[in-house]
């Protein structure tokens, strides 16, 4: 069994990603297998480098002792872009210099008041660039856009449904084996970014591509990521990647229900350190066994 914790720089870990990092890592252990930490820095703008020796120290704090090397994404560009060529050449993608309110004026536009679906990279893409001339397979791939992927080329070549299978549980308890049919896929997640402007990758792509490339056999994170790991199969399929197992784990939430903000500074794992907390208590904090016994960490749910 081969875990991953993959937090962004930008903020300081909380306790919601203790519960994450600690769970990956005892299930891991559990296994006699091995735990890596992988840093999600694409964004640029928002990664920094005091953020990311938070994480290092936050974690060792915490008792936690991964694999080396770290993976780091911002070392990865070259084979993100790789991908993505592939793609574009394949005619699997497309430019598109749309706005985020362009998205939404074009989805109200049929009916006011029209209700927008949501897929799990936001609003559906009504199309408006699908048909223009910056399409793969013809001429090169522009870089000042975001590049999406052709929804409907790409359903052409799947089979009729995709699955995976989770041992932890979606938002609405999903868990088993979960498909995504291609109607699905054309209806409910549409032409998601494969790389945004400016930054030649997408969370969705690096995330499949990472675990593939770190040879992760069990995803373990938040439930707020499950609709994406529909993209996420989707991706695999079309690069010939393994599926890992994902394991979806209940988000650890404030006192008045609210789930934590990277800006919750409150929650910092930094903050309960300094006021003298110790590994042990923020284990009891989010309901994780002292030991990691391999035993007692089974009986988990
Ligand atoms: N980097 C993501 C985050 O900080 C997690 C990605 C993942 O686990 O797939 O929320
Ligand atoms: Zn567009």
């Amino acid at each position: 069994m081969i875990t991953r914790f993959a937090p962004s720089p930008t903020g300081p870990l909380h306790l919601g990603h203790a519960y994450s990092a600690i769970l990956a890592h005892d299930m891991a252990q559990a296994a006699g297998g091995t735990f890596l930490l992988r840093i999600e820095d694409i964004d640029q703008t928002r990664a920094r480098p005091e953020w990311e020796d938070q994480i290092y120290n936050d974690l060792e704090w915490l008792g936690l002792s991964w694999d080396t090397p770290v993976l780091r994404q911002s070392d990865r560009l070259e084979a993100y872009q790789a991908r993505l060529d592939a793609l574009w050449n394949d005619g699997l993608a497309f430019a598109c210099t749309c706005t985020r309110r362009d998205v939404m004026a074009a989805l109200a536009a049929p009916q006011e008041g029209m209700l927008v679906l949501a897929g799990p990279d936001g609003p559906i893409y009504p199309g408006t660039c699908r048909d223009n001339d910056k399409t793969g397979g013809t001429g090169h791939r522009p870089d000042d856009a975001a590049i999406r992927l052709a929804m409907h080329h790409v359903a052409d070549r799947m089979p009729d449904q995709l699955i995976f299978t989770e041992t932890g549980t979606g938002p609405q308890g999903e868990t088993g084996p979960i498909t995504v049919t291609r109607r699905e896929a054309q209806d409910t997640i549409g032409d998601f970014v494969l790389s945004r402007r400016d930054m030649g990758t997408s969370y969705h792509l690096s995330v499949v591509l990472d675990d593939a490339a770190q040879g992760v056999t069990h995803v373990v994170r938040g439930q707020d990521l499950f609709e994406a790991t529909k993209i996420h199969i989707i991706l695999q399929s079309l690069l010939g990647l393994p599926t890992p197992i994902y394991h979806h784990h209940t988000l650890i939430r404030d006192d008045a229900g609210k789930r934590l903000a990277k800006r919750d500074d409150a929650r910092a794992l930094r903050t309960y350190r300094a006021e003298g907390l110790s590994p042990a208590d923020i284990r009891q904090m989010v309901g994780l066994p002292l030991s990691s016994d391999p035993k007692k960490s089974r009986r988990r749910p």
